[in-house]
């Protein structure tokens, strides 16, 4: 039996560099040896956008298109929609009695995340429990790896406390606990080089912008205010460009001489950045012309025909739930 990779992203804007370095080149790896499940996350990402329920709606199938873009392919990877798939609520709220608020406080992912979106005053009740959810998501499909960014690593943690508790609380076995698998780059920094790259933050590079705008980006990149003239002594610590290339240039031979030649002096910011500049042009041409071959009924077609297969595996699950609680009356 193949082994389980349960993932997925928030469908709350087009996808970006730091998800092809944190999750997607991986599962694009994997999607041969493995039975691969790709969520898209539409109930997770109202948690923080109930108000604008079209803006996921819409993203929903800019997510989808991403996917193909860099090569996940419909006839090895399930991909679904979470709200489709209700078994994973239902999972979700039995999961809750097992957490406590306090535990959820803890999570420091989701503390970011609250100060981020200025929350502190009052924190909505669903947003503040997604990882419960998302431990739902996962466990319901008996995922065994779950490629993801360092961001979700507390979440699987989490997750695996309350696979714990509740094999043990109702004496069952039917619950896996799932390990992480993390990116060569688990967390990608955004163009102003403080927190990570997130569609949430506008600090990202698309995996669909243009090539002017994947430019414009590079060039507004933050490198270090202190190189001012060409023969300056620069830092490679912290210079946003550097941290680029470390993740998408090839030649790391080159890269540590570059890397030397910048601390030394003499070594401009234009020329590196336009040697990021076309090493991203590079990664990026393909996926975009692969992107526009795709129409949104292909990907309804897909979708539709994912969720399905991915729906079967939940209810079976929920099922054993159930019967290991003592639900099943009937
Ligand atoms: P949002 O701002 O809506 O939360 P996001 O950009 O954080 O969006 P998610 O959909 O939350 O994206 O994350 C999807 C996956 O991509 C997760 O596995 C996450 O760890 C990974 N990921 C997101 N941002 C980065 C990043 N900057 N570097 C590496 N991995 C990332
Ligand atoms: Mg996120």
């Amino acid at each position: 039996m193949k082994k389980v990779i349960l993932t997925g992203d928030r469908p709350t804007g087009k996808l970006h560099l730091g998800h092809y370095v944190g999750s997607l080149l991986n599962r694009v790896l994997l999607q041969d040896t493995y039975t691969q499940f790709v969520m898209i996350a539409d109930v997770q990402a109202l948690t923080d956008n109930f108000e604008h329920p079209q803006k996921i709606i819409e993203n929903v199938y800019e997510v989808a298109r991403d996917y193909l873009s860099v090569g996940l392919d419909p006839q090895k990877t399930t991909f679904f929609i979470q709200s489709q798939i209700p078994e994973i609520t239902e999972l979700t709220l039995y999961y809750l009695n097992l957490v406590t608020l306090g535990r959820l406080e803890r999570n420091p992912t989701v503390k970011t995340e609250i100060h981020q979106k200025k929350y502190e005053d009052s924190i909505p009740a669903g947003f503040f429990c997604y990882p419960v959810n998302q431990a739902a998501d996962i466990t319901i499909f008996k995922a065994d790896l779950v490629p993801v960014g360092q961001d979700q690593v507390p979440m699987i943690e989490q997750t695996n406390e309350i696979v714990r508790k509740f094999n043990r609380i109702y004496d069952t076995t039917c619950l896996k606990e799932a390990k992480v698998l993390l990116g060569d780059t688990s967390r990608l920094v955004g163009i102003d080089g403080k927190s990570k790259a997130s569609k949430s933050l506008g600090n990202a590079l698309f995996l669909s912008d243009t090539p002017e705008e994947i430019k414009h980006k590079v060039f507004a990149m933050f490198t270090d205010p202190m190189h001012i003239r060409l023969s300056d002594p620069g830092h490679v610590e912290g210079n946003v460009v550097f941290t680029y290339l470390d993740a998408f240039y090839k030649d790391k031979e080159e890269l540590a001489a570059l890397k030397a030649h910048y601390e030394r002096g003499g070594l401009g910011d234009t020329t590196l950045k336009n040697l990021l500049n076309e090493t991203l042009q590079n990664l990026l041409a393909p996926f975009r012309e692969k992107r526009e071959s795709f129409q949104t009924k292909d990907l309804k077609e897909i979708l539709f025909s994912g969720t399905t297969q991915a729906r079967k595996v939940a209810q079976e699950t929920m099922r054993e739930v159930r019967e290991a609680i003592g639900l099943n009356y009937f």
